[in-house]
């Protein structure tokens, strides 16, 4: 007979199979299936979503746990965290009643394609009914972990490995900081007079540098694909099969850098020990983790003035009109330029996190009751004011832009600004443990920094935590001051 450790491992192998299921109805839909279909899968998604928790929830696995933590190889490091995943998980799913996540889910298909119509039509008054419901429910959701800082329950479905008092700590003491270097950074800026250049890209020379860009940084192509969505995601739909996006715009070449983010976090996947893969610690636990190697290779790899060396010869290469008019030393300072600007995902490096902390501190008013929906356009215009220095000209470009409420993801936006943070504090350790890394990306070459990473983190796939993957890799804990240092040393 198996032994209840055998019986959670073919838990976790089922598990993971319908979420690879739910994965693939999501690359789906969002890389060319017709609209006409939006209810079907609707249908597809909360079936899957409902027997996923049907499953975590269920009192048997409640038994298998107890049984399983009794047995002595419960200790050994990778059963251990595979108990810990499916136990958490158990007490969430027990906790949240299933008629709530039917509820909420019909609430979010619904929300989403009313914020479609919002945005496009600037009507922030058709979607605040929405939302309005969005936060109530997501309150609601907080009031089944009675004793717990509101927030709590919300982020720990995307970043168990941080409290949320810690993250209000890191984000009040990171706040000031990045403001000021905002500030002064876009000064230097305008001193430099870097050359802001505006060309065409040829959407068929983009795709090719796409490829070459997915390939330098070491994507599997044999296990991998590369399609085109509105908005660049990667996900994992099976077993060695891992999937990006890209978007193209003949105006600039967002695809190239957002090419690197996304092949950032293709990599952790495609590099996961093949002992994980197939069962819930085949892939990521800790979004802020999974973010810390998207940014780090997007933004310490692909923006740093060394491996650009290398970039610029493709530049050159798939555009030589472009290259004519254009020298190194303005293609580097343009794909680095600082400007506080009001769209989220067009945002430089030193802005982005500001982007996060307006929307995270609006999301804690709304959720203590301090702000009302209706009062959210103002107080989000406010706060573009005090932190950017610009102001949104209309909703669509403000509290509108991210579809991230209207799925109603509340507590998702600080893995965006965690995973920077961490991405620095790895950086310099992959930059202590390998000392000519500059020359080394200058030369185009990036293996021995993946095979870092991979030894370091890939491999363990969601078997750490953040916090004990910053301790693995650094020795040390969550702090903003790399990040800050790092911004310092490359835009003052
Ligand atoms: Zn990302």
């Amino acid at each position: 007979m198996a032994s209840p450790l055998n019986k959670l491992r073919e838990l976790s192998a089922q598990i993971r199979q319908l979420e690879c299921a739910l994965e693939l109805l999501d690359w789906d839909s969002q890389t060319g299936a017709p609209a006409g279909g939006v209810e079907g899968r609707a249908a597809q998604i909360a079936l899957l979503s409902e027997i996923i928790h049907q499953k975590l929830s269920s009192s048997s696995l409640g038994r298998l746990l107890d049984a399983a933590e009794r047995e002595p190889a419960a200790k050994e490091f990778f059963n251990a965290r595979l108990i810990r995943f499916l136990r958490r998980e158990y007490e969430i799913n027990t906790k949240v009643p299933a008629r709530f996540v039917s509820r909420f889910a019909r609430l979010t298909v619904t929300a989403q394609r009313v914020w479609e119509e919002a945005r496009s039509n600037n009507d922030f008054k058709r979607f605040s009914p929405y939302l309005h419901d969005i936060f109530q429910m997501n309150a609601e959701y907080s009031g089944f972990f009675a004793g717990e800082h509101i927030y709590e329950p919300l982020l720990r479905r995307f970043e168990p490995g941080f409290s949320a008092g810690e993250v209000e700590r890191v984000i009040g003491e990171l706040r000031p900081a990045q403001v000021a270097l905002v500030k002064r950074a876009v000064t230097e800026e305008k001193a430099r007079g870097a050359t802001l250049l505006r060309h065409k890209f040829s959407i068929g020379a983009q795709k090719r540098l796409t490829q070459w860009a997915a390939g330098i940084l070491g994507f599997d192509f044999n296990c991998g694909v590369i399609s085109e969505s509105m908005h660049p995601f990667t996900c994992t739909v099976g077993v060695h099969d891992v999937r990006i996006t890209t978007n193209y715009r003949e105006s600039d070449l967002s695809s190239l850098f957002s090419t690197f983010h996304e092949t950032g976090h293709a990599l952790y996947e495609q590099n996961v020990a093949e002992s994980l893969i197939g069962g819930v610690l085949g892939s990521q636990v800790s979004l802020s983790l999974h973010e810390s190697q998207s940014r780090l290779w997007e933004n310490m790899v692909g923006r740093s003035p060394d491996f650009l060396h290398c970039v610029y010869k493709q530049i050159k290469r798939f555009f030589p009109r472009v290259a004519t008019t254009m020298e190194e030393d303005d293609f580097v300072a343009v794909v680095n330029e600082v400007a506080p600007s009001l769209i989220r995902v067009d945002a430089d490096e030193a802005t982005y996190n500001l982007h996060i902390i307006i929307r995270f501190e609006l999301e804690l008013a709304l959720l203590r009751g301090e702000l009302s929906v209706a009062d959210l356009p103002e107080a989000w215009r406010a706060k573009v004011v005090e932190y950017l220095g610009i102001a949104p000209g209309s909703d669509t470009d403000g509290v509108l832009q991210d579809v991230h409420w209207a799925c109603g993801l509340i507590g998702y936006f600080p893995t965006y600004l965690l995973g920077n943070l961490i991405s620095a504090q790895i950086w310099r350790a992959a930059n202590r443990a390998i000392p000519d890394l500059p020359y080394q990306l200058r030369r185009g070459q990036t293996s021995a920094l993946r095979q870092y990473l991979t030894e370091k983190l890939y491999v363990f796939g969601g078997a750490y935590d953040a916090e004990e993957a910053l301790e693995h890799i650094c020795g040390e804990k969550l702090s903003p001051e790399p990040y800050l240092e790092y911004l310092r040393n490359k835009f003052l």
